[in-house]
């Protein structure tokens, strides 16, 4: 695991790459990040999985988003994962980023803090309730995890996380506020049968209607996509 600091005060923000070590473009953020000047506050860059990273792989042990809070005796992701908190322990917020092989709109993704769902410029929101089987890093600190279509350009990605470290205060810039668009997950579609899905678009499927997330996303081998509602009207997080 690598902890660059930068800046000082509050806010602080810690912004976290490569829990997957497959998805590279956490690293390619860090390493703009590190370059940045910051108007205000301090950033705490992580990239996270290293050992992951030299192999291309997502882990080493076990996947390190199902690993927190973790263990200090633990295995290589368990580690890391009890070590990370320790960096993050005086986050006021923390921006985790992902890459998923899926098609899909970029989106935000909540499990407890969704007031922080509107400092991220995307449309599309989706809280993870139960699903998240409380091990994610976004259980244990005030943030939230992006997820990048992985064939999104590499200038998207980071206006994308500029306007965020706008909206929070870091960087000078007029905030840029989406209007959102709520999706709760409330089961898993199992890969026993094979229909082809769009990501984000009404589903009816023996009468369930349901909006797939994640359709495609290679790393997920028992499970096709995750069913979720769409939260039309004000929305109030369960
Ligand atoms: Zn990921």
């Amino acid at each position: 695991m690598r902890v660059i600091r930068k800046g000082c005060g509050k806010p602080v923000v810690g912004v976290v790459g490569c829990l997957h070590g497959d998805e590279i473009i956490g690293k390619k953020v860090i390493d703009w990040l590190d370059k940045v000047s910051l108007a205000k506050g301090s950033l705490i860059l992580i990239l996270a999985n290293e050992e992951a990273i030299a192999l291309g792989k997502r882990y080493v042990d076990a996947d390190l988003n199902r690993c927190f809070p973790g263990k200090s005796d633990g295995n290589n992701e368990e580690k890391i994962a009890a070590k990370m908190l320790q960096e993050l322990k005086d986050c006021d917020v923390v921006l985790d980023i992902h890459s998923t092989s899926a098609v899909t709109e970029n989106f935000v993704v909540v499990t407890r803090h969704p007031e922080l769902v509107g400092k991220v410029p995307l449309e599309k929101v989706v809280w993870m309730g139960d699903f998240g089987k409380n091990s994610a890093l976004i259980d244990f600190v005030n943030g939230v995890s992006i997820e990048f279509d992985e064939r999104t350009g590499f200038q998207k990605v980071v206006d994308t996380i500029g306007v965020c470290l706008c909206n929070l205060g870091l960087l000078d810039g007029a905030a840029i506020l989406e209007k959102q668009e709520h999706f709760v997950v409330y089961d898993v579609m199992k890969k026993d049968s094979s229909p082809v899905l769009k990501n984000f678009e009404k589903t009816v499927i023996k009468n369930e209607t349901f909006y797939p997330i994640l359709f495609g996303e290679k790393a997920y081998t028992g499970i096709l996509c995750l069913k979720a509602r769409r939260k039309i009207k004000k929305f109030i997080f369960p």
